[in-house]
């Protein structure tokens, strides 16, 4: 590949009066990896549909949420939030769609999904983009298996929450969270071990996060130098193995933003090193 595809509106940014960088952090990794002049090749996603929403979650809580009646994962009821959700969630799926188009790997900017529930806003994530994507690409008949690696610092609580009441056995979802240095090199030494166990999947969703970061206020156990192996390890056995991989940004929360983009500019940069000769 001669460049790796980003699906990257401008409509999936929101300003939410929040601690969370995240609504605005696809406007600002993108504009980063142009300015670098990084390969990639930004790409108008599709937005999803309400329907589309709603295989995921409560068609109420859809509704309140587009309606602005629920608060949203900000604890707020902002329009420019509840329009920017379709695109976030599409921003996803058109990136998934990517990936099992090309066999490779595709990239959505996105962050805010793993928290939310059936019915629930939880944790700066409002509807879960992961999910969204699975249950539409399965209802097309696009997908058998999906697998989730969910490398954000915190636990995929509202992943887990959707699987479960929604008894989808056919998606892997592997989340954890490790707070202790001392576990990083053992994690980094059973990662190659995870990443094959979702052999029997059509597509890997990696939430490549920056919140494991040793200096992250809401981490954190990996070193930068680690944080760019965990990210070699899954694109290059993933790719081994011949799994399509499309991946995001998830959380990062270090001030200045800056060392959180760096993080990330290091995801797509091993991205590349793992499928630029391709
Ligand atoms: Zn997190």
């Amino acid at each position: 590949m001669r460049s790796i595809e980003v699906y990257y509106s401008p409509k999936q940014v929101s300003c939410p009066d929040s601690d969370s960088p995240s609504p605005r952090k696809p406007e600002w990794v993108v504009k980063e990896w142009l300015y670098r002049k990084l390969p990639v090749r930004v790409i108008e996603p599709v937005p999803v549909t309400r329907d589309q929403i709603a295989l995921a979650h409560h068609p109420r809580y859809v509704d309140g949420i587009l309606s602005c009646e629920l608060m949203n994962g900000f604890r707020g009821r902002q329009k420019e939030v509840a329009q920017s959700l379709p695109w976030t969630c599409g921003s996803f799926l058109s990136a998934a769609r990517a990936a099992l188009e090309n066999g490779l790997v595709a990239c959505s900017p996105t962050s805010g999904f793993h928290h939310a529930g059936l019915k629930s806003a939880y944790g700066y994530c409002t509807f879960n983009g992961l999910m969204v994507a699975a249950l539409t690409l399965h209802a097309e008949g696009r997908v058998r298996r999906v697998g989730i690696l969910d490398c954000d610092q915190h636990y995929g609580d509202g992943t887990a929450e959707i699987i479960a009441s929604k008894q989808l056995d056919w998606i892997r979802h592997i989340s954890k969270e490790y707070v202790d240095p001392d576990e990083a090199e053992p994690f980094l030494a059973r990662l190659p071990g995870m990443v094959r166990s979702f052999a029997d999947c059509d597509l890997l969703m990696y939430q490549a996060g920056a919140d494991p970061h040793v200096d992250d206020p809401l981490g954190g156990f990996l070193t930068t130098e680690q944080l760019a192996r965990r990210d070699q390890i899954v694109f290059t056995v993933a790719k081994e193995m011949g799994l399509p991989v499309v991946w995001n940004l998830a959380g990062g929360y270090q001030e200045p933003v800056y060392e959180v983009l760096k993080i990330h500019t290091n995801t797509m940069l091993a991205c590349f090193a793992a499928y630029g000769s391709d």
